[in-house]
């Protein structure tokens, strides 16, 4: 399954406070400049990220913590530059929640291990609390979602300023965060359409680059023959091409345009540096309560976001609870499964359906009919406000092709 993490990527301060400020250098700037320049090298390896603020205007700690708990990010990254009096100290620290939530800590240190590999001290990951022994840091106090309040570097210490640069700076938090929330089970994705309409007859890269996609996509749909990857665009591509397009509700030509290319990399995004050779993971043995490690946090994330919008939402730590026992009985209920709580290959392969084209709110607008299956696990309080969302939008008269869309943000706002 495709796993694509959703980041919260915040500049500390902003607009009328500051942060810190010397030299002629304010904290606020610097934060920004690399918020937004991580934030740019996320999104291109296929992270959904969520920011406070992309200009020098005011944040709000309560609203930026909102903001990050009903997306239900993967984590929370605030960028800081730290600075003290006397004596300039120096290199590079982070701190996380007394709480220990998920990979914080794990998140924390994989940024400083990165961030003390371009010549920065690692001062360490650390906690900081107030009076009242809580989260000194509004945001590490006010999320219930993994997050680390990162100090980049002392911005009254010159030799720190001398070193940093805003672009290696945003690689390293970059690099550490896809370390622990590495985008994983998806091969090598499709780069953007190449100007030119793709047929029989043609050769070449984007023709290879067609046929590893639809082997993926033809693992979750055996009407897709499987291809050889030869970059040769033969009748068996063509075919594959127009099972593909008859599964997607595409005008089954067996040309690839831009509206085909398009659903091609939605269902083939980026896969990071997986090189699973574009195969989904196979199932890793029987998973049940007790169980730890990364295959059950891949089960924890996947239920996340098939189980959206009624859910409970499970906290991602690889543990198998009996909270994550209950929401695998839940989605083998919805999906007409035996529901002994056990992962088997036969509850793993529906998993791996489910979660093979990596977002929700794309099976939503591919029709299949998902969020109805989702709410037959809901409480009649969710199912009845869910049910009235839709009459809303139905009353409102907005159009079939943007109903799930519409119903899904208005759900998830309400
Ligand atoms: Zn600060």
């Amino acid at each position: 399954m495709t796993i694509l993490p959703r980041i919260a990527v915040y500049a500390g301060h902003g607009g009328s406070d500051p942060g810190a400020v010397s030299g002629g250098l304010r904290e606020k700037d610097l934060n920004l400049a690399v918020s937004n320049a991580v934030t740019g090298i996320l999104r291109g390896w296929g992270y959904t990220v969520i920011n406070n603020r992309t200009t020098d205007v005011d944040r709000s700690i309560t609203r930026d913590a909102n903001l990050a708990n009903e997306n239900r990010v993967d984590a929370v990254v605030e960028i800081h530059f730290n600075s003290n009096s006397g004596t300039p100290g120096t290199g590079t620290e982070a701190f996380v929640s007394i709480r220990n939530i998920g990979r914080s800590r794990a998140l924390a240190s994989a940024m400083l291990d990165r961030i003390a590999a371009l010549g920065f001290v690692n001062r360490g990951v650390k906690t900081q609390l107030n009076a009242q022994g809580q989260d000194a840091f509004g945001i590490l106090r006010l999320t219930n979602v993994p997050a680390v309040l990162l100090e980049c570097a002392f911005i009254n210490n010159p030799a720190d300023m001398a070193r940093f640069d805003t672009n290696t700076m945003a690689r390293a938090i970059a690099d550490g965060i896809r370390e622990v929330f590495p985008i994983s089970g998806g091969g090598g994705g499709m780069p953007s359409f190449p100007g030119t309409s793709i047929r029989v007859g043609d050769r070449g890269e984007s023709v290879r680059q067609i046929q590893s996609c639809l082997n993926r996509v033809g693992l979750r749909h055996p009407s897709i023959q499987r291809l050889t990857e030869d970059g040769i665009f033969g009748p068996r591509t063509f075919d594959a091409v127009v099972a593909f397009q008859r599964i997607f509700g595409l005008t089954p030509d067996g040309v690839v345009g831009p509206i085909t290319w398009g659903r091609l990399q939605q269902e083939c995004p980026a896969g990071g540096d997986s090189g699973s050779g574009g195969t989904m993971p196979a199932f890793p043995g029987t998973l049940r309560l007790g169980a730890r490690g990364d295959s059950v946090r891949q089960v924890q994330h996947c239920l996340n976001h098939v189980s959206q919008p009624c859910s409970r939402q499970l906290v991602e730590d690889g543990n198998f609870g009996p909270l994550t026992q209950a929401a695998v009985i839940n989605f083998q209920r919805m999906f007409e499964l035996t529901p002994d709580g056990v992962i088997g290959p036969i509850t793993w392969g529906r998993l791996a359906e489910k979660c093979g084209s990596g977002s929700t709110m794309m099976t939503f607008l591919s029709g299949d009919g998902v969020p109805w299956e989702a709410c037959t696990g809901c409480t009649r309080h969710d199912l009845n406000s869910f049910l009235k969302s839709v009459q809303e939008i139905e009353n409102s008269n907005m159009g079939n092709i943007l109903l799930p869309f519409l119903l899904m943000r208005k759900f998830v706002a309400s």
